[in-house]
């Protein structure tokens, strides 16, 4: 109840566009987006990523950020960007790994463009590396529950299709387990993450016990034999140290080597823990958000570390 409560309050604030416009022109809260973002521009999201792979051979999940997006011309603006950092990054021969909600990509005004964009994005990914080695792909990211039968539904079509492409489930909702074992079967590669949204108790676990526990209980299946003969490729979005242990433990104990699956931690959240992850040899990935609307991202990251809570509201009063 207090997960569901406290996570609707941050949703609230993620789509106020009064918070928003407050929030991204108050110097007081600039502290945040040195933080959790890279920069404005394709540019600075290229530097970012160039930096994290020759420092510590930490790969990149591009993200230009928006969502829930109704303006047709940010819609095209976003497409532009997505592909630009593509291409921005692959020149430096780095894996081409492109996060994309389907609410900034079209879902909001026409759902049924939705999957036309994201195809053009798979393309050029596909032109741009399909021949090179590295796990290059257009991530899904997984927004609230009503969108996840829709971005299942477009990620399948574009991997039957031969596309590169990769999809996240959320442990809180209780239908993951379902989703994780088609996806087992299609070989795919699936991001787990906790979720970052809310629903009813007939939808989702409601306490972060529950869900970790869910968590552990989809860790264990993705690592299964199963996953491992159909070329399943596990990514486990998480700072959550004891869950990337289990991970860690669970792919051992199942054969699998460092490189098989990966880790993936959001930019400028425990970024120590992705530094000694890759140390000790595993495959890490850091989430790298860049472009002007950072308020959404911003205060999900608050929600999820009272610490921030404070400091905003000390620096908002200062
Ligand atoms: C790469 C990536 C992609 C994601 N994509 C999606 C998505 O598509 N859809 C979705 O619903 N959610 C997504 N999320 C968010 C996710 O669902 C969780 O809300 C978020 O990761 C927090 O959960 P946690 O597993 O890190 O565990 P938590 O229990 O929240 O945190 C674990 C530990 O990390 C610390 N910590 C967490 N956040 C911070 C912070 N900001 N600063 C300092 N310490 C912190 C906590 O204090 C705690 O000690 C993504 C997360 C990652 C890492």
């Amino acid at each position: 109840m207090m997960r569901r409560l406290w996570q609707s309050a941050m949703i609230g604030l993620a789509r106020s566009e009064t918070a928003k416009s407050f929030m991204q022109n108050s110097r007081a809260t600039s502290f945040l987006r040195g933080k959790y973002v890279a920069g404005e521009s394709v540019a600075a999201g290229c530097e970012r990523a160039v930096s994290l792979f020759e420092r510590d051979g930490i790969r990149s999940s591009m993200f230009f950020m928006g969502e829930y997006v109704d303006d047709p011309a940010l819609v095209d603006e976003t497409l532009r960007n997505k592909m630009n950092i593509a291409d921005a990054i692959g020149g430096h021969q780095l894996d081409i790994h492109v996060s994309v909600d389907p609410t900034q990509i079209g879902h909001v005004i026409d759902p049924e463009r939705v999957q036309e964009h994201a195809q053009s994005i798979a393309e050029r990914i596909r032109q741009l590396a399909g021949h090179r080695d590295g796990v290059h792909c257009l991530m899904f990211d997984m927004e609230d529950a009503s969108l996840v039968d829709p971005t299942i539904a477009i990620h399948n079509t574009l991997q039957d299709m031969g596309l590169p492409v990769a999809l996240t489930l959320q442990a809180y909702l209780r239908r993951t387990r379902e989703d994780i074992g088609r996806q087992l079967s299609r070989g795919s590669r699936v991001r787990l993450v906790k979720g970052a949204f809310a629903a009813g108790a007939k939808l989702a676990f409601q306490s972060n016990s529950e869900i970790k526990d869910n968590s552990r209980q989809l860790i264990e299946l993705m690592f299964s034999a199963p996953a491992r003969s159909s070329g399943f490729y596990p990514i486990i979005a998480t700072h959550d140290t004891a869950l990337q242990d289990v991970a860690i433990e669970t792919a051992r104990r199942n054969g699998w080597a460092p490189g098989e699956y990966e880790f993936e931690m959001l930019l400028g959240v425990r970024e120590n823990v992705a530094r000694d992850l890759s140390a000790k040899g595993e495959r890490v990935r850091v989430y790298v958000p860049f472009g002007r609307d950072w308020w959404p991202h911003a205060v999900r990251r608050i929600g999820e570390n009272p610490k921030n809570a404070m400091l905003l509201i000390r620096s908002l009063l200062q």
